[in-house]
């Protein structure tokens, strides 16, 4: 039987919307009128997704109107090849200033093996635009789509990552490179305000979203200093909001911990590197990683919506590319931006287009293209009224 048969559900009831939607509060979001937003679809199947997303996306602007302007921008692998500079001064200064976002598929190519142009290009404008929280929303729609087979019931966990300190500020350096005696230092860097500004993000959005749990990852019986900073902060912030249970974990333990009983957890708060590795996790056990998006923001000023997977050159080129994770940060995007109704409708499809089994091969059962998806939800999204 077709998908045309099925009869798009127009509201989300209370548990889904509460399962799906971003909801992001007034803390995040950004209101200005006609934003701005810079496309990069950058390397791999960057390319295929974002153009799946912009499918969907112009397909709303058909029913709905947006004030939306899209700005597109070829940066990427090809171009720093091509001309041996991955963005100009110029351009950067255009990216962050002329624009309100950015909306980047995904930056990572083989023949770059040293990702200049990633550093070029995405750790500047986190650095740059200062865009301390990394939002990794996970959730799992539908329990069979997990691949623990103890999964019985959907569930959504959302990782505040620290995106600006840690382990990726590149301080460091060798030393008697080439030698036997080579060394190599890599510095953790980890100031109050960088923590404490993160930890409280966590928590304002638990408390406004009414999640009863938040849980500080990592691995403080190691990493004494920084570990005790982290534990002291959380512990002072976490005063300010007595409805919510908070607890600290081990990396190692919240590693084995989301294997065994994920539906535990709602929202964690991390470093760096933890929340890089951690939210592969989350979002390998909702489903994987074509499913999540995530968000880069600095609460009221500029936001970076990428989906977390990366540009996956095993499979570009081929059509199958999983592009919910990209469709999904249009939805984060506009919810953001304020239109959160149009952002659960994206939802809505998105869970419908899974529910009927049209989805890529990477998740079980899957047999459509990239293409087939997009336009898929496309068509949902533009015959759903409000
Ligand atoms: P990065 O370091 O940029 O995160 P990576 O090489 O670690 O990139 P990804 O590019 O995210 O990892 O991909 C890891 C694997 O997951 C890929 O090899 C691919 O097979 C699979 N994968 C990632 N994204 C998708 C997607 N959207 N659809 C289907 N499979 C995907």
């Amino acid at each position: 039987m077709g998908w045309w048969w099925w009869k798009p559900g127009l509201n989300l009831s209370t548990a889904r919307r509460d399962l799906l939607s971003y909801s992001l509060s007034s803390h995040f979001s950004l209101s200005c009128q006609m934003p701005r937003i810079a496309v990069i679809p950058g390397d791999g199947i960057g390319v295929e997704v974002v153009a799946e997303a912009r499918r969907v996306l112009a397909a709303l602007d058909d029913a709905e109107t947006l004030d939306l302007e899209l700005v597109d921008w070829d940066l990427g692998a090809e171009r720093y090849l091509r001309d041996g500079i991955a963005i100009t001064e110029e351009e950067f200064r255009a990216l962050a200033d002329d624009h309100d976002a950015v909306f980047l598929g995904a930056l990572g190519d083989p023949r770059v093996p040293g990702m200049e142009h990633i550093k070029a290009i995405l750790l500047e404008l986190r650095f740059k635009l200062d865009l301390y929280v990394n939002f990794r929303p996970c959730v799992l729609p539908l329990a069979r789509l997990s691949p623990l087979a103890r999964t019985q019931k959907p569930f959504r966990i959302d990782t505040f990552r620290e995106n600006t300190e840690g382990l990726y500020t590149g301080l460091g350096g060798s030393f008697k490179t080439g030698t036997p005696d080579e060394i190599a230092i890599e510095k953790d860097l980890h100031t109050r305000k960088g923590v404490e500004r993160i930890i409280r993000a966590a928590f304002e959005y638990a408390e406004s979203r009414g999640r009863g749990r938040v849980t500080l990852v990592d691995k403080a019986n190691v990493q004494r200093f920084v570990g005790g900073l982290w534990r002291k902060v959380f512990e002072e912030v976490g005063e300010a909001y007595p409805r919510i249970s908070q607890d600290s974990m081990y990396v190692d333990a919240m590693a084995m911990d989301l294997v065994r009983r994920p539906d535990h957890y709602e929202v964690l708060v991390t470093s760096n590197l933890f929340g890089d590795i951690i939210s592969d996790l989350a979002a390998e056990v909702t489903g994987g990683l074509g499913l999540a998006p995530s968000a880069n923001i600095h609460p009221g000023q500029y936001a970076l919506f990428e989906p977390v997977h990366g540009s996956a050159p095993d499979i570009a080129g081929q059509g199958v590319a999983n592009p919910i994770g990209a469709i999904r940060c249009v939805s984060l995007m506009l919810e953001y931006f304020g239109y959160e109704h149009l952002g659960d409708r994206i939802e809505t499809g998105v869970l419908a287009s899974i529910e009927n089994g049209i989805t890529t091969p990477d998740l079980v059962g899957g047999k459509s293209s990239t293409e087939e998806v997009g336009s898929w939800i496309a068509s949902y999204v533009e015959s759903a009224s409000t």
